[in-house]
């Protein structure tokens, strides 16, 4: 999505160099894979020991923001990533559907368990703007995402539409958000991103007083 299907990662001073992109540093398991379309399986645990690799051995240097995106659903891989670095939250992305609802609801109640806060949810294929109409019609339901974040008192915090050209940008490396920065859907993209950057201002400033709290004991 992001151009980098070449992209590997350096070794330099025994940590690994990220690969970077307008700014955006990134690590991926895909850079693994021998070639871009060849899937990287791997079992549990060893996943879980790339993952804290990736936390702990990588040159990040300062960060605004670290953002660990996670298969669906409940598994070794969020409980390893709570139990190994201080979590702002969990942002829950979802489709309108009742099936990825109901995987959103599995994951949101692992995460309260394990004490990790949720920042909000957003849900992505909201609904397609008709090139006829020009109306927002609603292909695969209405309102699912908005259901969740009533049901767990979570904030809703944004909706992306169905656009064949945000597809298109993924597959030629060229994120909607650079390539069409007016268009609709990457307004959508960024509103979504300043409702998750306020909301995580909110989460990190109740954590640096928790932690204070606890060191001051
Ligand atoms: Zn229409």
């Amino acid at each position: 999505m992001l151009g980098m299907q070449k992209a590997f990662m350096e070794v330099d001073n025994n940590k690994l160099q990220p690969a970077e992109m307008d700014g955006l540093k990134v690590v991926s398991f895909g850079f693994f894979a021998e070639q871009a379309h060849q899937a990287a399986i791997y079992r549990g645990p060893i996943i879980s020991g790339i993952l804290k690799q990736f936390l702990v051995d990588t040159n990040w240097s300062n960060l605004d923001y670290l953002i660990v995106d996670l298969p669906p659903g409940t598994g070794d891989i969020p409980l390893t990533l709570a139990q190994t670095i201080p979590i702002t939250g969990i942002l829950v992305v979802t489709t309108p559907q009742d099936v990825a609802s109901n995987v959103a609801t599995k994951a949101i109640g692992m995460f309260n368990k394990l004490n990790v806060p949720i920042i909000g949810v957003i849900e992505n294929m909201s609904y397609f703007i008709c090139p006829k109409c020009s109306d927002k019609h609603y292909i695969f339901g209405e309102g699912g995402a908005k259901r969740i974040s009533e049901q767990f008192s979570i904030p809703f915090l944004g909706e992306i539409p169905l656009n064949s050209g945000i597809m298109e940008g993924s597959d030629k490396g060229k994120p909607i958000i650079l390539s069409h920065p007016t268009s609709p859907s990457a307004e959508a993209i960024r509103v979504s991103a300043k409702n998750v950057a306020a909301q995580c201002s909110i989460l990190a400033a109740k954590l640096k007083e928790e932690m204070q709290g606890t060191a001051a004991q």
